[in-house]
């Protein structure tokens, strides 16, 4: 992970450019098309900013059949192509390269039907996660999925990454509430998969191109699930003097066969940093903090929480608040929501990693991120989806300094290879992207891998959609047929940070 390799540049195509922008004028309005330095820069990085890189020529379609004719371009030429939604992935899946074309999906940003009879909303990808909420709750439904980003993210980008949010606890990530999408394949052929029902005959291949990372298509419209707002809601906010205490007090509540709307832990470093940031009233003496959501009717609401009460005070939690209005419950939640920003003040930047690991283990492995951050002298805040088991250690460092950000990297890749050594997974939700890929033989072998991608090559066999990324590909699968596990052998350049 310390050097990022990335596929060669070809240089032909970077001699091409002229020609390229002129040729992706035949599909799209001129004004479309980006290809001054200036106008590329906005589009360099994604939320994984340590990484950089200006792409040849950036495109905004305007309607799948602009996005039809792009790819089909680009496959007869030999180009590569990164679709991005609104660039807030945190594993630097629509990072460009230096001679990509990168297919923004910006223009597709309409909502195209409500269908309260369906329970489903239909979309443009470029729609963002808060307007399909936004679109129906005045009619007391909403979209479950709630990623911290959702005021900007995409819900094309969601489907792209699988994205969670704290309510996935119970209704679950994007795959749970997705029912249908229209992609574009590589070679510009338009397939929906799924609708509006529930299932569907044939392969799954709605859930195949759930968290493909734009590997397989270009999602062009997204058809999701919408639900009833419940009734009731109350959440708590729990003071535990040990993390210990707070992730046994966890797997107590789900032992005990509740499943709350949403489960948060957060470390002493990370409550202190958002409560001056939100003012959210949390208790910052604790050592651990917990907000736990629960809804349903008043009757089950008001149960919940005293048997919520009762497995907390049983777990020695040092503090209990119940909220009393809305307003106070989404003021516990605005603070864990600003977390991420909120670290903004303890250093000038900060990783955010995202392991999954068994809720048992939450102590565990607490202890060894506390004997990694000695290890590299770089200081760390914990935020935990506790109950999913979706850990987000974020690393605080100096990225104008080139040994921290080596160093960051290093502990990263540590913590990362400790989840999966407990049992757990690389990622929980922000998606393997380029931050992750030369770990995926920590959890897969060469054939699990070699499986993987013979699905990428059945649809993309010259490797031309979002190179790079996920997989520790290294060379065009065209020219041999097969692709290849990254050896160590083969040296490519890096590609440039800042
Ligand atoms: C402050 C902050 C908080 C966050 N909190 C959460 C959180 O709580 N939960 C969570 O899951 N994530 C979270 N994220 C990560 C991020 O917001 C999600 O991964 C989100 O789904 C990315 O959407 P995007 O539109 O920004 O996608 P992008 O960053 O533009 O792209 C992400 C990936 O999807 C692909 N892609 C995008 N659109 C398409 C498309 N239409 N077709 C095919 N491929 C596509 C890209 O190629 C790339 O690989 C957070 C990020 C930030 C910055």
């Amino acid at each position: 992970m310390t050097t990022l390799k990335m596929p060669k540049v070809d240089n032909n195509t970077l001699k091409d450019k002229n020609k390229i922008v002129k040729d992706l004028g035949e599909f799209t309005d001129k004004k479309n098309i980006l290809f001054e330095i200036e106008e590329l820069k906005p589009y360099e990085t994604d939320g994984l900013t340590a990484y950089k890189q200006t792409p040849l020529v950036v495109v905004l379609p305007e309607n799948k059949k602009e996005v039809s004719q792009i790819l089909s371009y680009c496959n007869k030429n030999n180009l590569k192509i990164v679709p991005r939604g609104a660039g807030t992935g945190l594993s630097g899946g629509s990072l460009p390269l230096a001679d990509c074309v990168l297919l923004s999906l910006g223009k597709f940003n309409k909502i195209l039907e409500v269908d309260y009879k369906n329970r489903c909303v239909v979309a443009q990808p470029c729609v963002t996660n808060l307007s399909i909420t936004e679109a129906v709750q005045e009619n007391n439904f909403y979209y479950a999925p709630d990623p911290s980003s959702q005021l900007a993210c995409s819900i094309g980008g969601n489907v792209a990454e699988n994205s969670g949010g704290v309510h996935s606890l119970k209704y679950g990530a994007t795959t749970n509430n997705l029912l249908g999408i229209e992609v574009v394949l590589m070679d510009g052929t338009i397939v929906k998969f799924g609708g509006k029902t529930f299932d569907s005959e044939g392969y799954d291949f709605l859930g195949l191109m759930t968290g493909s990372e734009g590997l397989l298509g270009v999602i062009t419209e997204v058809t999701v699930k919408i639900l009833k707002s419940p009734e009731n809601v109350k959440a708590a906010l729990v003071g535990f003097p040990t993390i210990e205490d707070a992730g046994n007090c966890v797997s107590q509540i789900i032992a005990d066969g509740i499943i709350p709307a949403g489960m948060e832990i957060m470390d002493k470093a990370l409550t202190k940093a958002t409560n001056d940031f939100s003012k959210a009233g949390y208790p910052v003496d604790a050592e651990a903090m917990m907000i736990v959501e629960l809804d349903g009717t008043e009757l089950e609401v008001n149960e919940l929480i005293k048997k919520v009460e009762l497995i907390a005070k049983k777990n020695n939690c040092s503090s209990i608040k119940i909220s009393k209005t809305k307003e106070e419950r989404l003021k516990f939640w605005a603070g864990r929501k600003a977390a991420f920003p909120a670290c903004g003040v303890l250093a000038p930047d900060y990783m955010c990693m995202d392991g999954s690991i068994p809720r048992s283990k939450l102590a565990e492995v607490l202890k060894e991120i506390t004997k990694l951050s000695k290890k590299y002298n770089l200081p760390v805040a914990n935020a935990f989806h506790a109950g999913d088991g979706n850990l987000h250690p974020l690393i605080m460092f100096d990225a104008n300094d080139e040994e921290s950000l080596r160093k960051t990297e290093e502990f990263g890749a540590e913590i990362l290879k400790y989840c999966v050594k407990v049992g757990g997974a690389l990622t929980g939700e922000h998606g393997v992207g380029i931050e992750k890929r030369e770990l995926m033989c920590e959890a897969f072998n060469n054939n699990d891998i070699q499986q993987q991608l013979n699905i990428k090559i059945a649809l993309d066999p010259s490797s031309l959609l979002n190179p790079g990324k996920v997989y520790p590909i290294l060379r065009k699968c065209a020219e041999e047929g097969r692709v290849h596990v990254h050896g160590g052998k083969t040296k490519f350049p890096d590609i440039p940070r800042f």
